[in-house]
C-alpha cells in the first residue's frame, strides 16, 4: 500500500529515527534483533509489528523444534547431495544448541517462565502408515547413522508400545529434537532483549508498515502512527513478505496450517511425532493435552493465501486421524481449533539475504513450516551477512540470482 500526501501530513504522525528497523515481531524478527544487539550493543533497533508480538505463525504453531526440513532425510540427500544435506541437518541442530545456550540456559533465570515454557528435549518420531514410507525412513536412518546422527529404527510393535498407537507399520526416532510453548519462547527472547539492550531496542506493536521509501540515502518506513527513518531495514514478515515487497512474489508463498487441541489426557505418547511424509504431526503437551496439525494436502487450493480460518474438511481429518491411530484420545473433548499463515519457500529452504539492487533492505524468512528449528540460527547468519561474513549457500537468497 502507498501513502498519499493527504494521509501522511497529519499532525498526529510521530517521526522516529533508528539505526535498524525490523518489520515483523515473530521469532525471526526477534532473533535478528538478538544477534544484532549481540554484535553491536550500541545500535538503536526498532521492531515494528502490525498486531501484537507473536500473533503471526510464531504464536500459532505446534511447538516442534526439529531438524532437517520438509521431507525425509533420504530425499534431502537426493536433492542436495550428502555433504549439503548434512550441513542442512547440522544447521538445525546448531539452532537448538544456540537457543539453549543463549535463551533457555542463560545466566538470568528470572527471565524464563520455566513453569509454562514446556521445553522438552525428548527427540521426535517419524511414523509410516505404509511400507514404502517405512522403507524411506529406514534408508534415511541408515544414512543418518553413517553421519553419526543419533537415530533409532522402530518396528510396528515397538511403535505401538512406545506411543500407545495403532496403524503405523514402523518408524524412526531422531533423539535430538525438542518441543516448546512457542509464544513463551518468543517472550523469553523479548525478555532477554529488554534486559540486555538498555532501552536500545524498542517495540512498536499494532503498527502495520504500509510503505518503505528511499529518501536522502535513508529509508522512510511509514505506518499510520509513525514515520521511521532508518539506514537499514530487515523484513522478517515470512508469509506476508510479498505484500510488502514484490521480490518475494515468486519465492515465498503464504500457506495456511491448521491445528486442534484436546482436553488433558494421561501421558501415553513418548514424544512429538510426524506422520505421512512430514505432512501431519501430533504431540502431547507437558500438561497432557493432545495437539495435532496438518492435512493441508486435502485442500491444497484453499490452504494457500492469507485467509486465517479453520475449515471443516481439515478439522474433521485431524479428528479422524486421532480416532484411527490413538485409541486413548478417542472421544476426548476438543478445546481449541486454530489456523495460521506460514511462509513456504519455492525450494523448501529458508531465505536469508538482501534485496538485489537495494543493499539497505535485508530479510530472513521462507521457513516452510519449520521456523522454530531454523529462525534463531538464521538471525545469526543474517547478521554475519550484514557484517560481510560468509553464510551457507543453501539458505542464501543469492541462489535465486542468475
Ligand atoms: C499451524 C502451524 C503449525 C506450525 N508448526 C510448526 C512447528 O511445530 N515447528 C516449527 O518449527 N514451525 C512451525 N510452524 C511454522 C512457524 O510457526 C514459522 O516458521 C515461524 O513462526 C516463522 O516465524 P516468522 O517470525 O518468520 O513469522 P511470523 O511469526 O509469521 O512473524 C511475521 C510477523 O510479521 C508481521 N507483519 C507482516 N507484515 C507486516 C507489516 N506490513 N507491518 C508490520 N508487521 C508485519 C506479522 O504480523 C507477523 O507477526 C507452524 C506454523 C503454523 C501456522
Amino acid at each position: 500500500m502507498s501513502v498519499s500526501y493527504w494521509m501522511n501530513n497529519k499532525e498526529t504522525i510521530k517521526n522516529i529515527s533508528c539505526d535498524v528497523l525490523i518489520v515483523g515481531g515473530g521469532i525471526a524478527g526477534l532473533s535478528a534483533a538478538y544477534w544484532l544487539n549481540h554484535e553491536d550493543p550500541n545500535l538503536n533497533i526498532a521492531i515494528v509489528e502490525k498486531n501484537e508480538l507473536g500473533e503471526g505463525a510464531t504464536g500459532r504453531n505446534a511447538g516442534f523444534i526439529t531438524c532437517g526440513s520438509v521431507e525425509h532425510f533420504n530425499r534431502i540427500v537426493t536433492k542436495h547431495g550428502i555433504s549439503e544435506a548434512q550441513e542442512i541437518w547440522k544447521f538445525s541442530e546448531d539452532n537448538l544448541e544456540l537457543l539453549k545456550e543463549h535463551i533457555l540456559n542463560g545466566p538470568d533465570k528470572s527471565l524464563i517462565d520455566f513453569e509454562n515454557i514446556g521445553f522438552e528435549n525428548k527427540g521426535s518420531f517419524s511414523l509410516a502408515s505404509v511400507e514404502n514410507e517405512f522403507d524411506e525412513l529406514k534408508k534415511s536412518a541408515k544414512i543418518m547413522d553413517q553421519l553419526k546422527i543419533d537415530v533409532e529404527v522402530l518396528n510396528q510393535a515397538e511403535i505401538k508400545k512406545r506411543l500407545h498407537s495403532e496403524g503405523f507399520v514402523g518408524g524412526i526416532k531422531y533423539l535430538g529434537d525438542a518441543s516448546v510453548h512457542p509464544l513463551k519462547l518468543l517472550m523469553t527472547i523479548k525478555n532477554k532483549l529488554h534486559s540486555q539492550s538498555h532501552s536500545k531496542i524498542k517495540f512498536y506493536e499494532n503498527s502495520e508498515v504500509i510503505n518503505i521509501e528511499s529518501q536522502d540515502g535513508n529509508k522512510i518506513i511509514r505506518t499510520k502512527k509513525y514515520n521511521f527513518e532508518s539506514s537499514i531495514v530487515i523484513l522478517a514478515t515470512n508469509g506476508y513478505s510479498s505484500l510488502l515487497h514484490s521480490y518475494f512474489i515468486d519465492k515465498i508463498f503464504p500457506t495456511r496450517g491448521q491445528i486442534l487441541v484436546t482436553e488433558p489426557l494421561p501421558h501415553l505418547l513418548e514424544g512429538p511425532c510426524y506422520a505421512n511424509f512430514v505432512l501431519d504431526y501430533f504431540r502431547q503437551l507437558p500438561t497432557g493435552e493432545m495437539l495435532i496439525g496438518g492435512f493441508r494436502q486435502l485442500q491444497k487450493d484453499s490452504e494457500t493465501g492469507y485467509s486465517d480460518q479453520t475449515t471443516d474438511v481439515i478439522q474433521r481429518a485431524l479428528e479422524e486421524f486421532l480416532n484411527k491411530h490413538l485409541p486413548f484420545v478417542r472421544n476426548a473433548k476438543i478445546t481449541h481449533r486454530w489456523s495460521g499463515i506460514m511462509g513456504f519457500s519455492v525450494d523448501g529452504q529458508p531465505l536469508v539475504g538482501c534485496i538485489p539492487n537495494d543493499p539497505q533492505i535485508y530479510f530472513l524468512g521462507g521457513f516452510t513450516g519449520h521456523g522454530l528449528g531454523l529462525a534463531f540460527h538464521c538471525g545469526k547468519k543474517l547478521v554475519d551477512m550484514m557484517y560481510d561474513r560468509p553464510i551457507p549457500k543453501f539458505l542464501s537468497a543469492k541462489r535465486f540470482q542468475i
